[in-house]
């Protein structure tokens, strides 16, 4: 193994320590643009959470937690039969779609329900754009007994059905937004305007790791879970680190969750970001790829913009992936170097998808079918080494529309 003296990645055992700074920010990314109603409102949540995040009694109640309900540790599996079919690099997973419902999201809505209790709250609200993001809340408000508002475009609720039937079932209240697109955009405006009105009483939790400080922060930590239970166990299997590891990027938590025990070691990292149709505006979401430098829903990032440097119009396959913009601390690592943006297309996360199920036995979430796809494509490239793919999720919620589009996938073989 590399010593640690030639690891090119040494400087970064401090980072954890020094971002975001005290006011949010990674580099020239991240803070808090807020409403001056909201100011004080996200002061309370970044003071308690800096106040918890140390006590051995929340650390305690969350291991427990993460241990008895969500059933974690989830396994690291070694794909030998797809890697043996690739001929290259060996492939393995981190098995987030084993985390109870299926995704990685329940990893920080659970820490975020427990702050809401140790601040006394009563109610969770957020938007959600699919609805895994208002699933995994309303499983975490069922568990500590909190009311949930989950906001929801008009749209979108008649496009996900099964989702708002869930949240429903879980006790969450699904508020329908009829105004403007009534998509995401609009639920995000809606669920903002529900909090301002009850900040005493409700706290805001957000879906991935974006918004405003402490926002990217609190998601990063509790999602880090990923990657140092995924570190030990790989070196537990195979007594060495992975040479590289990679996820996909949506707003970005599964990926900082994978990224983040890995900073300081001599592995490489890759973001996949979905290409969906192609290069052109609008066909697909890489907001790293083609984005600059913008403000949305409260952080400054790397954000795709239309002509008149609007949020631009996204496309992809993967509904978790469309987002315009990306987490702060992606388009920092990004500046930094640290980690190398790549990107699939729809086609390639489909092919992906595929060869898993006929190959390993496991149905992938759309999203994480891209980490994949450019896992393939690390094993075509690459003759020996190992990589590790988070598998965010299982894909139970896709196979209607993938069996609508590509039937059950027997073009997709290999010999
Ligand atoms: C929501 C979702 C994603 C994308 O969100 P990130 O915050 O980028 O991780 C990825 N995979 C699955 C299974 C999801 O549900």
């Amino acid at each position: 193994m590399t010593a640690d003296f030639e690891n090119p990645n040494k400087g970064f055992e401090s980072y954890l320590q020094f971002n975001p700074t005290p006011d949010g920010r990674f580099g020239k990314y991240g803070g808090a643009y807020l409403p001056d109603e909201l100011i004080p409102a996200f002061e309370e949540i970044t003071e308690a959470y800096n106040t918890i995040c140390n006590s051995a009694q929340f650390i305690n109640e969350l291991r427990r937690i993460r241990k008895e309900f969500q059933g974690r540790p989830t396994p690291v599996y070694h794909c030998e039969r797809l890697s043996r079919k690739i001929g290259g690099a060996q492939i393995y997973l981190k098995r987030e779609d084993l985390n109870h419902s299926g995704a990685h999201k329940l990893n920080h809505c659970m820490g975020e329900g427990l702050l809401a209790k140790f601040m006394g709250k009563k109610k969770l609200i957020a938007e959600t754009g699919a609805g895994q993001h208002g699933v995994a809340l309303a499983t975490a408000a069922a568990y500590f007994g909190m009311d949930c508002d989950i906001y929801m475009g008009e749209v979108d609720i008649k496009k996900q059905a099964p989702n708002v039937t869930r949240m429903k079932m879980l006790g969450a209240s699904v508020i329908p937004v009829s105004h403007g697109l009534r998509t995401l955009k609009e639920a995000v405006d809606a669920a903002f305007e529900g909090y301002m009105k009850e900040y005493n009483d409700a706290i805001y939790c957000i879906g991935s790791c974006v918004g405003p400080h402490p926002f990217p922060m609190i998601v990063r930590d509790f999602q880090s879970v990923v990657g140092y239970e995924a570190r030990d166990q790989f070196k537990e299997m195979t007594g060495l680190l992975p040479e590289a590891i990679c996820a996909c990027v949506g707003g970005g938590s599964n990926s900082m969750g994978l990224f983040t025990a890995f900073l300081a070691d001599p592995v490489d990292i890759y973001g996949v970001e979905p290409m969906g149709r192609g290069e052109k505006m609008g066909d697909n979401a890489a907001s790293i790829t083609f984005g600059s430098e913008g403000v949305m829903h409260g952080f400054n990032s790397l954000m795709l913009k239309d002509k008149n440097g609007e949020p631009a119009p996204v496309y992809s396959c993967a509904s978790g992936l469309d987002y315009p913009s990306v987490g702060p601390e992606h388009a920092y690592l990004h500046e930094l170097g640290r980690v190398n943006y790549v990107s699939v297309t729809d086609d390639e996360a489909v092919e992906a998808f595929f060869l898993l199920c006929r190959y390993e036995g496991i149905i992938p979430a759309i999203e994480s079918s891209h980490a994949l796809a450019y896992a393939l494509k690390f094993a075509r490239e690459h003759k020996t080494g190992t990589i590790l793919v988070n598998l965010s999720g299982r894909g139970d919620k896709d196979i209607d529309y993938i069996y609508e589009n590509y039937g059950c996938g027997e073009q997709f073989k290999l010999d």
